[in-house]
């Protein structure tokens, strides 16, 4: 074992940590001897790039420790704050060198032995392997959520992903430079990444429960992540608005056309007021929807627009 890091690492980990301090060691004593065992069975070197998303925890200095024990493969990137999950994974890409990456939740929810299998279709000249969580382990409203969003996406956009949520993914080094070139503020990197796929497949892997901690996703974040999934991919919810518009303009138009008729046909007509009003708040509710979605279409230019820096990396803990 040299004990710098190992130059031209032909497979790269890339592994997102934040406050994740009572589930790391168990994930290093099953990450390190898969990917030993991997790396002898294939005869290739890898890296682990973890990315240390400004955890408010002890995961910074655990990492750290790691570095020092396992110097050879391992290197740690440290966000001054928290930028999110797909950010981190972004930074993990900048410093990832080998030739195939695989991301990697750092919960353990995706069993490190599946690398294996992963790289395996990349070695067989897969640019993109997606992953497909057989029995999995969360909430039964994470699962249906899931669902439905997957279904929405598939409609939506021109991405087809069994199973968009699982982050256990392999990439070509190719698709990671073109996913990075992106320079995307907001995004959900398997997909961007999909839309780059020149022979894509997808393998099932195992999925087990968090080891440790509670998930980071509360469900406003994960209402904005699949704003993220949606307004980042199509502009389709946007037209589907107009044409709602439209149809809702010629329905309005029509029943006034009918009440004036009526108001001098029949006389005025007071009976109905409070269907008129039902109608009023359901079109004040779709109109307001119709805002927010704008605003979400509008609030991402303004940042992309803005050109701040996606993340801020503090320090990167390796040994040269
Ligand atoms: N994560 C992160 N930054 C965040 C939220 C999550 O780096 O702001 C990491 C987290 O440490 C884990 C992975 O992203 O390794 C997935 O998070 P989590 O398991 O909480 O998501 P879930 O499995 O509930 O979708
Ligand atoms: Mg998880």
């Amino acid at each position: 074992m040299t004990a710098n890091l190992v130059a031209n690492p032909k497979l790269s980990i890339v592994i997102p940590v934040y406050n994740e301090e009572d589930g790391l060691q168990a994930l290093f004593d099953r990450l390190y001897p898969a990917l030993d065992a991997l790396a002898a069975k294939r005869n290739i070197a890898y890296e682990i790039v973890f990315v240390n998303d400004g955890s408010k925890d002890r995961s910074a200095g655990i990492l750290a420790k790691q570095v020092d024990l396992r110097p050879d493969v391992t290197r740690a990137v440290l966000f001054h704050s928290n930028f999110g999950q797909h950010m981190a994974i972004m930074a993990g890409f900048e410093y990832a060198k080998g030739e195939h990456i695989i991301t990697l939740d750092a919960d353990l929810q995706n069993p490190p032995e599946e690398i294996d299998a992963l790289t395996e279709q990349l070695l067989n000249g897969h640019d993109y392997v997606g992953t497909i969580r057989a029995d999995r382990r969360d909430s039964f409203f994470r699962k249906i959520a899931s669902r439905a969003m997957n279904g929405l996406r598939e409609n939506i956009t021109r991405i087809t992903m069994t199973d968009q949520g699982c982050m256990l993914r392999g990439y070509s080094r190719r698709i990671v430079d073109l996913v990075r070139q992106c320079n995307e503020n907001n995004t959900f990197i398997p997909a961007l990444a999909y839309t780059f796929a020149a022979n894509p497949i997808e393998i099932t892997v195992k999925h087990e429960e968090r080891f440790a901690g509670e998930s980071k996703y509360s469900i406003y974040q994960l209402i904005r992540l699949n704003f993220d999934l949606v307004t980042g991919f199509s502009v389709m919810p946007l037209q589907i608005f107009s044409i709602l518009g439209m149809l809702l303009s010629l329905a309005a138009g029509s029943l006034f056309v009918y009440l004036l008729v009526r108001r001098f046909v029949l006389g005025a007509e007071v009976e109905g007021v409070f269907t008129l009003f039902a109608l009023t708040f359901f079109l004040i509710g779709v109109m307001l929807f119709g805002l927010g979605l704008l605003g979400e279409y509008i609030g991402r230019i303004y940042q992309q627009i803005r050109n701040r820096p996606r993340y801020v990396v503090q320090t990167v803990l390796e040994k040269k």
